[in-house]
């Protein structure tokens, strides 16, 4: 058996990062930038209000003040000028106007007389206070957002004040999906004897589009070792990673490995990784695309994609260091998770919980408890759980032990 660690570096070492491709903002979310993002212009363009209130000389603060204009956002301040004893009133985002150095907000403005030709600020403020300046937010030739981050929803807005309609990242990963096996049957009709429904197809489908990969939906393929080679190959050829799932066992009809160690150029590995569920996984590159032979048992094709297919793929969109995996929490588990020794890590599918902080400013505590039977087919505890805690070898955690967890979602 090879330690999980080994196999991971072996599949992160294969999956070099994709080419640059210039996309609209709106559909670069999730992936990250290939290049810097550089201010064209000044955000904001002009010194503009923060508040709702009345742009003043700060010196002439507090104390009663002849109003002279109106801007709103929006409006154009030119002809407009504070002077010595005036006022503007002024909205937020509004363009200060020309002798205004400072804004009193209107909660601290009182008219000071019936028709509104006068106020009076009630408070003192210095120079610059509720003043935006221009450039505050981004300056012209400020690196916003370096290469390499990933592109958020708050990076679409950054780019969309700066007037950007595309950014540069590494391409959206296009994810190929098949499945193998002579029992598979999809949709509802009834089963003949021996035959299952598909599961795992659509499930690797949804989890490769909910990790921001473009899914490309390849089908079933049967049991049938010149089909799956066809199959593998025009994947290869038309993807940025494969997905199979099935045919790496030591069974008769796993002809998924046999298949990959002729097409992969001598980088195939067959590996009996030392963890449980997943201990089966076949991988290699063909024509320089990774291609991972995902286990058969639905659990165990979830738990492989989340091990060795979501950092691989995510390392081909350019994502590094601790970027390429799930955040790890120190847990607890009030019911404790038993296991036997057997030479494997185990992963148990666990609900994860955050306990109210104690008192004392100390951090909430994550609390993990066993979802369902643990066995690789038992698909539907895989459902509910929302993390994978990392069972040491040996005899388990005792109730109230402390284990790592890998949050999934
Ligand atoms: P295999 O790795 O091909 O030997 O499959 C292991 C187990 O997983 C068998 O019980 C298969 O019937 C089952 N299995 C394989 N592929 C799928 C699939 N796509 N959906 C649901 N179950 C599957
Ligand atoms: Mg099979």
């Amino acid at each position: 058996m090879t330690p999980l660690e080994d196999v991971q570096r072996l599949v992160l070492e294969a999956c070099t990062p994709l080419g640059p491709a210039e996309v609209a903002a709106a559909d670069a979310v999730g992936c990250t930038l290939a290049a810097d993002v550089v201010a064209g212009e000044d955000v904001p363009p002009w010194p503009n209000s923060g508040m709702d209130g009345i742009a003043v000389r700060a010196a002439d603060t507090p104390g009663r003040l002849r109003v002279v204009g109106y801007l709103p956002a929006g409006a154009d301040p030119a002809g407009l000028a504070v002077r010595d004893g005036e006022a503007i009133r002024i909205m937020t985002g509004a363009p200060m106007p020309e002798g205004a150095d400072a804004v009193v907000p209107v909660e601290e403005v009182r008219p000071g007389d019936p028709r509104g030709d006068e106020v009076e600020a009630l408070v003192g403020v210095d120079p610059g206070r509720h003043v935006r300046s221009a450039g505050g937010d981004a300056s012209f030739g400020d690196v916003v957002l370096p290469a390499g981050a990933e592109v958020t929803p708050g990076a679409v807005g950054v780019l969309a004040s700066l007037g950007l309609a595309t950014c540069t990242v590494v391409r959206r990963a296009r994810v190929g999906v098949l499945s193998t096996g002579d029992e598979l049957v999809e949709g509802p009709g009834p089963l003949r004897p021996g035959q299952i429904r598909e599961s795992n197809r659509p499930a690797l489908l949804a989890t490769v589009r909910a990790q921001g990969f473009q899914a490309v939906d390849l089908g079933i393929v049967a049991d049938d070792r010149h089909a799956i080679r066809a199959a593998v190959e025009t994947a290869a050829s038309t993807c940025d990673a494969v997905l199979t799932t099935g045919g790496v066992s030591m069974g008769e009809a796993d002809h998924v490995k046999g298949v990959l160690d002729e097409l992969s150029g001598g980088t195939f590995r067959w590996f009996q990784v030392a963890i449980r569920p997943a201990k089966p996984f076949a991988f290699g590159t063909v024509a320089g695309t990774p291609v991972f032979g995902l286990p058969g048992n639905p659990v165990s094709c979830l738990v492989s994609f989340e091990l060795f297919g979501r950092p691989g793929i995510r390392r081909r969109m350019g994502f590094t260091g601790d970027r390429l995996w799930r955040p790890v929490v120190a847990a607890e588990a009030p019911a404790g998770l038993p296991r036997r020794p057997d030479g494997k890590l185990h992963l148990v599918r666990v609900a994860t919980e955050r306990a109210a902080p104690p008192a004392g400013g100390q951090p909430a505590r994550w609390l993990v408890r066993e979802q369902g039977s643990q066995a690789s087919n038992a698909l539907t505890a895989m459902a509910v759980a929302d993390g994978l805690a990392l069972v040491p070898d040996g005899d388990g955690i005792p109730p109230g032990g402390a284990v790592n967890c890998w949050l999934l979602s």
